[in-house]
């Protein structure tokens, strides 16, 4: 009898991928997926390590497999925080039969001892990831790209995937990041960028099976995808080691945004992929990396949906974040999207609490996001990182501080996004249905904005005209629009590119 699996998977989009590639090989090594953690011989957690509580939610998930596994099964937990604790993860839980870090096997049959010791290899050099040294990894020591990291044995951004469940997915172009934001511990222990090559990414799209109707593009900073060299020759500048507002503004300043029009590898690849789905949606944009050409490679691929990472608009603490911009040079940069495409949808997410954040940054950020009127907007509260930028710093923000702040950023914001939602009632716009009774346009990403209620009965997988005729929290309703009688006329941006 076949042996069989069971992944849990936590966190981002990127790791999602990861998961849909370690089941790839688990089938490929002729594992089935069970039916429910109990029945399954290897149990994986993929964990998420970016803030406390999603570390919290990955020791949870990793006790609850714990509890459900039967004897004889292995419980295995990889991704992030396997990478990044897998030293203490290994002492502290014992019900835990293999830590796998990245690029080892979560097939891998070793005791807990022996997957410690003798499988351990050489550390890679990431400066700022302490733990790594002792950590279960398996490494290919012939192949050592710069003086960098050592390369796992499993590359998992270029393992082949099953063909797509849902008539969407995500599709990883680039891993690591070549920034050095200060409240992110990413690059410490996914390393600098490495983006893909455009074949294997349309390989990949094209592997995801016929049905696929919606692709949306991830990386840690996806608009850098293809700029691997020259991003780390950034990193060189002495700015971001001693940051300075001038000396940083001028050394992150290199790459533009609104207004410029220098060309980057992405809007290639957004130009040749836009043909191969009906949907190209790409997420996390480093708002320096939107000049002109990008956001028209974006509104013309059919698609004007912009997920900018802002993630504040205090000048001042952006600079302490380690971060370009302004909220003003932000605020170019939704006009110049919205004067070329008037529907298009932002998105963005804000740090609240960063260490020196005061109650003036605070009112600038209540009024940028009065100004942006973005349509979707998260605010995650600062959570200090082992070996980041922000631990040297001082200013600490009160946790009661920090919540009343997102509290208050929340309900103008609610407001805001209610207020867009409503504008929508009376329109028309080609939707996925993604599953019965729920369909989104260019408008809602999967998992992170609203979706549009529609008649279950309509096919998953199709892309239909949808009038939007009401609105229940943020999720908009809607019916096929020759329903009430509504037909699509000429070209508007929701019809575009997607059917
Ligand atoms: S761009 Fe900044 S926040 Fe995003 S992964 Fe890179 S270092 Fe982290």
């Amino acid at each position: 009898m076949a042996k069989s699996y069971w992944i849990e998977s936590l966190g981002c989009p990127k790791n999602q991928v990861d998961s849909e590639k370690l089941e790839g090989t688990l089938t490929s090594s002729g594992y089935e997926q069970a039916s429910k953690p109990e029945g399954a011989d290897v149990l994986v957690v993929n964990t998420c390590a970016f803030i406390e509580s999603a570390r919290e939610e990955s020791i949870a998930t990793i006790l609850d497999l714990a509890a459900a596994k039967r004897n004889g099964a292995r419980l295995v937990v990889t991704g992030c925080m396997a990478e990044r604790y897998g030293d203490e993860l290994s002492k502290a839980m014992p019900e835990v039969d293999l830590v796998a870090g990245f690029g080892v096997p979560v097939t891998l049959h070793s005791t807990r001892s022996s997957s410690r010791n003798s499988d351990r290899q050489p550390t890679p050099n990431h400066t700022q990831a302490p733990a790594a040294s002792a950590r279960t990894r398996a490494y290919n020591r012939t192949h050592q790209p710069s003086s960098h990291a050592l390369t796992p044995s499993m590359d998992l951004l270029e393992l082949p995937r099953p063909p797509s469940k849902s008539p969407w997915a995500y599709v990883k172009i680039a891993e690591g990041c070549n920034r050095k934001c200060g409240f992110c511990a990413i690059p410490s222990f996914r390393g600098t960028q490495r983006s893909r090559s455009k074949k294997a990414i349309i390989d990949e799209i094209k592997s995801l099976g016929s049905k696929i109707r919606e692709v949306i593009l991830v990386a840690q900073d996806t608009a850098s995808w293809g700029m691997d060299g020259k991003a780390l020759r950034q990193l060189d500048n002495p700015s971001l080691q001693q940051p300075n507002d001038a000396a940083m503004e001028v050394s992150l300043g290199t790459e533009s945004g609104a207004g410029t029009s220098s060309s980057r590898p992405i809007i290639d690849l957004i130009n040749e992929l836009a043909g191969m789905v009906d949907i190209l949606r790409l997420l996390y944009l480093y708002p320096s990396s939107l000049n002109d050409g990008l956001i028209k490679a974006i509104c013309n691929s059919g698609t004007p949906y912009f997920d900018m990472s802002l993630q504040h608009c205090s000048p001042s603490l952006l600079r302490r974040m380690r971060r370009w911009g302004n909220g003003e040079r932000f605020l170019k940069t939704i006009d110049s999207i919205r004067s070329i495409e008037p529907e298009a949808v932002l998105r963005s997410s804000f740090v609240i609490g960063y260490p020196g954040e005061t109650e003036h940054d605070h009112e600038m950020m209540m009024k940028f996001l009065e100004e942006a009127s973005l349509d979707w907007a998260g605010f995650f509260p600062f959570s200090l990182e082992e070996g980041t930028f922000a631990q040297t710093l001082d200013g600490r923000v009160p946790q009661d501080v920090i919540m009343r702040r997102i509290r208050e950023c929340s309900d103008l914001q609610d407001s805001i996004m209610t207020s867009r939602r409503v504008g929508q009632i009376g329109k028309t716009v080609t939707a996925l249905v993604d599953s019965p009774g729920k369909a989104r346009s260019y408008m809602e990403a999967p998992e992170i904005d609203g979706i549009i209620d529609v008649p279950i009965d309509l096919p998953v997988g199709s892309l239909l005209p949808i009038a939007i005729t009401g609105l229940q929290g943020y999720d908009l309703i809607g019916e096929p629009a020759k329903l009430v009688g509504i037909h699509l006329k000429g070209s508007n941006h929701a019809d575009s590119g997607m059917s």
